[in-house]
């Protein structure tokens, strides 16, 4: 019910609107690294201090104005860099509907190039995030098109659609990150039982980590990594090929933990004024977070 209503919230574009004017608020500022590129810098900076990688995402999505995704193009830009510039361990992150993807799919594929070329300059890695189920192919397709001319990409595979082992099968030689999936999702393409979607999620690490390609495992289930866990010991997968991933916020304690074992750690660090939709996904996803709202109400 609670996670209905936030992903409905996650897609009101009026509400998306309003909060990009008015700054990080309702305990957002818990999970997003800052609004600008600084104090990203500066956040990457201690995470790094800690042992902990970043993969950085310039927030936005779903963007239907060819200005925004050009905007949006020249930020990323800037943040590769100032990743190169003050010699961080950070990555991109990124979205194709931020990049135009929704406005004309040639619009978007050379906004990504320029993004993929200038990142590959830097051997900096550029991660295409996967969205909904109708982004999805097209996503891929923009994917094929430009591993065509650089190596330094690659994507997510999400554990809930049906198609996830036909794609991972297909995608096996390019570094993934693997996840449950974030977004509602109609029963005909994606499992909707959360021990399916679990079920399937162990399957497609195992399958990658044993490909012997680098896997980003990222989860906040404590289950799910300490069996993956086991599973790299018993097959005997170097640290070297995998690494753990979270959101910036979350699980603080466990990722630093996690680190501090020696594994590979990588942050996901979002920033910037649209927060809106990827802060009620996180509310969607665990109610509890709605914690972050309440202690921000009362500890004005
Ligand atoms: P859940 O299934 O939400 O939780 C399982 C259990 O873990 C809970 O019952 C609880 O016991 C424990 N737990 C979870 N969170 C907490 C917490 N905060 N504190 C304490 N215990 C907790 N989705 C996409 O669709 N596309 C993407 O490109 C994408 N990229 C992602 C990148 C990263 C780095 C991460 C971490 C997630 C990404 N996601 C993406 C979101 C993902 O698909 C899931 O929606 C999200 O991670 C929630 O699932 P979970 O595996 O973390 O655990």
């Amino acid at each position: 019910m609670l996670k209905d209503i936030f992903m409905g919230l996650s897609q009101n574009q009026l509400l998306n609107s309003a909060a990009k004017k008015y700054g990080l608020k309702m305990g957002a500022q818990n999970v997003v690294a800052g609004t600008n590129i600084e104090e990203t810098i500066k956040s990457i900076k201690e995470l790094n201090a800690h042992g902990i990688s970043c993969t950085v995402d310039n927030l936005g999505e779903f963007v239907f104005k060819e200005e925004e995704a050009l905007e949006a193009k020249e930020q990323i830009l800037k943040v590769i860099e100032a990743i190169h510039e003050n010699k961080v361990a950070a990555h991109i992150s990124l979205k194709p509907t931020q990049l135009g993807l929704d406005i004309d799919y040639y619009f978007c594929l050379s906004n990504l190039r320029e993004i993929v070329d200038l990142a590959s300059k830097y051997d900096i890695f550029v991660n295409f995030d996967m969205e909904d189920y109708g982004h999805l192919q097209p996503s891929f397709d923009l994917l094929d098109e430009l591993s065509k001319e650089h190596d330094n990409v690659g994507t997510v595979i999400q554990a809930y659609f049906f198609r996830a082992e036909d794609d991972i099968e297909k995608y096996k030689n390019y570094r993934l990150r693997i996840v449950k999936g974030a977004y509602k999702e109609p029963e005909h393409y994606a499992y909707q039982d959360k021990q399916d979607i679990d079920a399937n999620f162990i399957k497609l690490i195992e399958y990658h980590l044993l490909n012997g390609k680098f896997t980003s495992i990222a989860t906040h289930d404590h289950n799910i990594i300490n069996h993956v866990k086991q599973f790299v010991k018993k097959n005997n997968i170097p640290n070297d090929k995998f690494e753990f991933q979270m959101l910036y916020g979350f699980r603080k304690d466990l990722q630093l933990k996690l680190a501090s074992e020696g594994y590979n750690f990588c942050t996901y660090v979002p920033f910037g004024k649209d927060w809106y939709g990827y802060f009620m996904r996180r509310l969607a996803e665990r109610p509890q977070n709605l914690n972050l709202v309440v202690k921000q109400v009362f500890n004005k």
